[in-house]
């Protein structure tokens, strides 16, 4: 890609991953840029001139967090998802992606999830401030091609998981929760206590594989519906605990904790639309690989990870 491409949210898990794809983009944080601030993002833009913006920069957590900080989560995602698409807008920037979540689509829905569905209906009400502000820019990126004629596209992942994930449990997705538990458990002799009864069957997306399929999107989508893009192979919880237990080599126990609540039983999502556009299901990095990588990485790393220190 020779074109100048901006990312935003570049220090994060995903934008880490897109480093390797993109060695000449330029890369954004929060301390680069506050995307809350109209003022910055403009200056942002004036400063790189990008033909191209990845946008993947949001207030992510996990369930708790996003309850507990709901209006944060609300207020923050829609200052920087306006101001991201409004400044790209204003400086004639050809194509913006964009990223929502499987997890903002209607609690009440059909299953598949299919992209048409977006709308259908309120999100679970544990994430309706992140849900509502990530559905919002599904709207805005629709209004403003409409409108101004912009090429501003919108992707929809499942679980993400990989290197440079967030391991503060109070705030961390299932995957890096398991991995970090179990090695410090295994570290301390412990056993490992995880919520629910792992029956839940969920999809997991390796953060690289969403780094190339972003790297996709860009050269082939450009229709104003947003495209989902995770891996729709199912796991159960428990598959996903036994699989991390064998790569950590946990040989402790786990406790299932029941008192706790499991979620909805599934949540299988259709990513037929991006198939048609040419990435195939084997596309897809093995489960088991990815997650070994993004061990030998967390070993490499342990304490020193977002969420601990
Ligand atoms: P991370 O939490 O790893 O990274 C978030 C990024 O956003 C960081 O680079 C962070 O910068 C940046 N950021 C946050 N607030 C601001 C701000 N005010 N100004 C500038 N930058 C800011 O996120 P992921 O890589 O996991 O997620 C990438 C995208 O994918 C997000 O849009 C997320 O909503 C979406 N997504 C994630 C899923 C997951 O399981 N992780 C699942 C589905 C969708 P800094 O490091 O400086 O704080």
């Amino acid at each position: 890609m020779t074109s100048r491409v901006l990312v935003t949210g570049g220090s994060g898990m995903v934008g880490t991953a897109l480093r390797q794809q993109l060695p000449n983009a330029v890369f954004v944080s929060s301390k680069d840029c506050d995307l809350k601030d109209a003022t910055s993002v403009n200056s942002l833009m004036l400063e790189h001139e990008p033909e191209h913006v990845i946008h993947l920069a949001a207030r992510v957590g996990g369930v708790k967090a996003n309850s507990d900080y709901i209006g944060d989560f609300f207020l923050e995602n829609i200052l920087i998802n306006a101001n991201v698409l409004e400044a790209s807008r204003k400086h004639n920037v050809k194509k913006v992606i964009s990223i929502l979540s499987t997890c903002v689509y209607p609690d009440s829905v059909t299953y598949p999830l299919t992209e048409c569905q977006f709308h259908n209906g309120p999100p679970h009400d544990s994430n309706y401030g992140y849900a509502y502000a990530k559905r919002m820019l599904d709207v805005q990126s629709r209004a403003y091609r409409q409108q101004y004629g912009c090429n501003f596209i919108t992707a929809i992942p499942n679980n993400l998981f990989g290197e440079n994930d967030n391991y503060d449990l109070d705030n961390s997705h299932v995957i890096p929760a398991i991995m970090r538990k179990m090695h410090e458990a295994k570290l301390n002799n412990e056993s490992v206590v995880l919520w629910g009864d792992g029956s839940p069957l969920r999809e997991f997306t390796y953060s690289k594989d969403l780094a190339d399929i972003l790297l996709l999107l860009l050269d082939r989508y450009d229709d104003p519906e947003p495209i989902n893009v995770g891996n729709t192979q199912e796991y159960s919880i428990k598959e996903i605990a036994e699989m991390v237990a064998e790569i950590v080599e946990f040989n402790g126990e786990i406790i299932w904790d029941t008192s706790k609540p499991t979620g909805q039983h599934r949540k299988p999502s259709d990513n037929s639309k991006l198939i048609g556009l040419g990435w195939k299901q084997e596309n897809y990095t093995d489960l088991k690989k990815a997650l070994t990588k993004t061990y030998k990485w967390v070993i490499l790393k342990y304490p020193h990870l977002r969420g601990i220190v």
